[in-house]
């Protein structure tokens, strides 16, 4: 007989939820066999390209032999650098780019290795639900215990800090927060984040604000920084990605910033799993940091002028939509009679509409549909027109 292995999973694998948009693919995958015209507002992956000057940046990088070799594990200073002068212009707010910037392989990849590196066993981290899955799993895999927030919209999808019982921030390590945020589109005002920063200095939690979106809102209300807000460098970091900012989500590249002793933490572990990013992503990141504001402010364009006609069609409808001052995300109630699953399947059967389930997100999104913004204004009316139809 042939040698064989039964293949068992690790428990921490087989205790996995299944992940959200694997899901949602099969459901795409069987109404693309039936030969429906779906239109997908499932997922938050910008439909526009990335801006030229920075695919020709990418171009000009990919010729140069030094960028073919490992790149340095904290990223290349010159990319650092031009992380430190976006937050300058962008927020005033003043980094290190040696100690106080740090590569990212995607955002990401920062949040999930994040608990590996400050996390023991039976440590608590405080995650936002409903919210991006990869802060409970990230908190699973390195034995952490996930304490859930929950984003309600009486409290305007702001986690209520004072509701967090005594003996769960002492045994906190770690919080997660995300504004402007994925899925409920909220903004955080600073006096939150003062609260949050008050809350960590005194049970010692480190605070990572996950700031994927602070480049797309509405309205010229800019979203602000959690590193603008004094005291956030002595109490956390904030992650960003040039994902959603310009079009780049598949080029994998984001970063860190803030507490040096976070940072390097972080860097750690990083630089005993992966070996940074390509140096002409780098390179050609460098120009996206660089980018007009014309362009964009062009893109905002394009997302809000989706986001009026989405808004005000579903409005119509009767349906109870929350108006997102920045992300690309509509969080929009289910009608009665239906959950966040059913509705979503209603739509996909019956209108070849693609939203994503509320609770795919945690619990407390149970009763909500989220819609992305990722297609051209002309198919969201052809959207509404259909849900119009199935209501
Ligand atoms: C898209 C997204 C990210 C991850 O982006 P990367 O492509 O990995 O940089 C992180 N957080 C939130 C909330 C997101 O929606």
């Amino acid at each position: 007989m042939k040698p064989s292995i039964t293949v068992e999973l690790a428990a921490r694998v087989k205790n996995l939820p299944p992940y959200l948009f694997a899901t949602i693919d099969i459901m795409k995958q069987e109404a693309k066999a039936k030969g429906v015209d779906l239109i997908d507002l499932s997922i938050g992956d910008p439909d526009i390209p990335t801006p030229k000057h920075i695919v020709d940046a990418m171009k000009a990088a990919v010729e140069k032999p030094e960028h073919h070799r490992y790149p340095s594990y904290e990223g290349m200073l010159s990319f650092r650098q031009a992380v430190a002068s976006w937050y300058k212009s962008r927020f005033n707010v003043d980094l290190d780019a040696k100690t106080e910037v740090l590569s990212l392989i995607g955002s990401k990849e920062g949040i999930g290795h994040i608990p590996l590196a400050f996390v023991e066993p039976g440590d608590v981290v405080l995650v936002p639900s409903p919210g991006y899955p990869v802060y409970p799993v990230g908190t699973l895999f390195a034995g952490g215990e996930s304490y859930i927030m929950p984003l309600v919209e009486k409290n305007n999808f702001l986690p209520d800090l004072k509701a967090i019982p005594a003996d769960i921030l002492e045994r906190a390590r770690l919080m997660y927060i995300n504004y402007p945020n994925n899925p409920t589109s909220a903004c955080a005002p600073r006096k939150f984040y003062e609260e949050v920063i008050e809350l960590a200095g005194e049970h010692n939690i480190i605070v990572c604000h996950d700031a994927a979106y602070s480049e797309i809102y509405f309205d010229n209300e800019k979203p602000m920084s959690f590193m603008e807000v004094d005291g956030a460098k002595e109490v956390g970091i904030e992650m960003h990605s040039l994902s959603k900012t310009y079009n780049m989500t598949g080029w994998r590249i984001g970063f860190a910033v803030g507490h040096k002793d976070v940072i390097a933490g972080l860097g750690k572990i990083k630089s005993n799993l992966d070996s940074g990013v390509f140096q002409a992503v780098q390179e050609a990141s460098i120009a996206a940091l660089e980018t007009d504001d014309k362009i964009l402010a062009e893109i905002r364009g394009t997302y809000q002028e989706r986001r009026d006609v989405l808004y005000a069609g579903l409005k119509n409808l009767g349906m109870e939509v929350i108006k997102p001052k920045a992300s690309f995300y509509l969080w929009t109630k289910v009608p009665a009679g239906y959950d966040s699953s059913s509705f979503v399947a209603h739509l996909l059967d019956k209108a070849g509409v693609l939203g994503t389930p509320g609770n795919g997100f945690g619990t407390p999104g149970e009763g909500y549909i989220r819609f992305a913004l990722t297609v051209p204004a002309a198919r969201m009316k052809e959207a509404v027109e259909r849900i119009g139809k199935v209501l």
